[in-house]
């Protein structure tokens, strides 16, 4: 059995001297447990959070843990009433071969089911949180401007998409022209900036000539710095990430910023809201769920993934994860 475990907090990006491989025989399961073998593991931004030992709203990992993470799993053994051998779960086991499970947490899906690593991208985590920051919070109207950055990702893919449907004007802002042009001409926003382009802030402007009604928050550094002026009174901001910031980066900035966002935020009157999703909003995941695997089957809905092969090359996965090098969901598959 690989478990890829932490071996101590990194300082910037992750490397991996961070995370290691341990190998150790596979666990065998007891009286009400099942053995699960990782099918698909989700690599998501939050992982880089769990790796310091610094406040947030889950605890940190101890060193020796395995890295956590959503998985879609087979049941291999079961001594479990309620699993048999072949079931497909939804679980939590990490980065790891196989997991020993007693079925707390756990969520079957059909076995039939076409895609099942969608349940830890667009019908899962990231799509709901998608779903619901700009549908509960950014709120788009008929006509709004909306934007939203790392555009062709899990979260990004999911708001603007989402806010077409509801008959707003969506901007995206993404890494590279192959990215903007896949979020343009597949998901058909209405316009996609690239943020590495030198003239970043003035396309931008131009591609946003109404101002910005909603704007979707995932990234933070240059590219709010880009948006904050552009943003209409009466914006709401959603806020679901700051990837840019999540290695320690952004502290080049000497000038002291909190005044001219206090300032914006107090005349033009901006709603700015954090949320965590499955903690603001978990009670909502079943009517999300309904919705989106509607919207999927009448084919209104395009998800991109970036799937990596096998578990031995995870580290460097999530480091691209951090990077941009990831175009759409990044899952690892790890077994058949
Ligand atoms: P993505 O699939 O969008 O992948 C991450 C993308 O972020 C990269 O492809 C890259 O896109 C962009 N990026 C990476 N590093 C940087 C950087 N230094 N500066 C600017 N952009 C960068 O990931 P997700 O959709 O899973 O996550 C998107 C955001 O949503 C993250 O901030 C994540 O933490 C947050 N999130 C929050 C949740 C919550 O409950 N609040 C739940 C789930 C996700 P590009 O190349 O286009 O720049």
């Amino acid at each position: 059995n690989r478990r890829f475990v932490l071996a101590k907090r990194p300082q910037g990006m992750p490397t991996g001297e961070d995370i290691v491989l341990k190998e150790e025989e596979i666990p065998q399961p007891g009286k009400g447990q099942m053995l699960l073998r990782t099918l698909y593991l989700s690599l998501d931004p939050y992982m880089r959070g769990r790796m310091d030992d610094a406040e947030s709203y889950s605890a940190p990992l101890a060193i020796g843990d395995v890295m956590v993470g959503g998985t879609v799993c087979r049941v291999e053994k079961s001594e479990h009433p309620d699993y048999q051998q072949g079931d497909l779960v939804l679980a939590y086991t990490g980065w790891q071969d196989y997991a020993l499970s007693d079925g707390e947490g756990l969520q079957k899906l059909d076995a039939n089911m076409p895609h099942p690593s969608y349940a830890l991208g667009l019908l899962g985590m990231p799509g709901f949180t998608g779903y619901m920051g700009l549908t509960d919070i950014g709120n788009p109207q008929k006509g709004e401007t909306v934007v939203v950055a790392a555009a062709s990702g899990a979260v990004g893919s999911v708001v603007g998409q989402v806010a077409k449907l509801r008959g707003a004007r969506i901007v995206g802002i993404a890494g590279g022209e192959d990215k903007c042009r896949y979020v343009a001409e597949t998901l058909k926003f209405d316009a996609c900036i690239d943020h590495k382009a030198p003239d970043f802030a003035g396309q931008l402007k131009k591609a946003c000539p109404q101002g910005i009604d909603v704007y979707f928050e995932n990234v933070g550094g240059a590219v709010f710095d880009a948006v904050l002026p552009l943003l209409n009174t009466k914006a709401r901001v959603p806020v679901c990430g700051v990837i840019s910031q999540y290695n320690g980066q952004n502290s080049a900035f000497t000038e002291d910023r909190l005044p001219l966002l206090m300032g914006t935020i107090l005349k033009k009157r901006l709603r700015v809201q954090g949320f965590i999703i499955f903690q603001d909003y978990g009670e909502h995941y079943p009517e999300f769920f309904k919705q989106m695997s509607q919207w999927l089957s009448e084919g209104k809905i395009q998800f991109r993934e970036d799937i990596v092969d096998g578990l031995e090359n995870v580290v460097e996965a999530f480091r691209g994860l951090l990077s941009g090098k990831n175009f759409g969901k990044l899952i690892v598959k790890v077994a058949e």
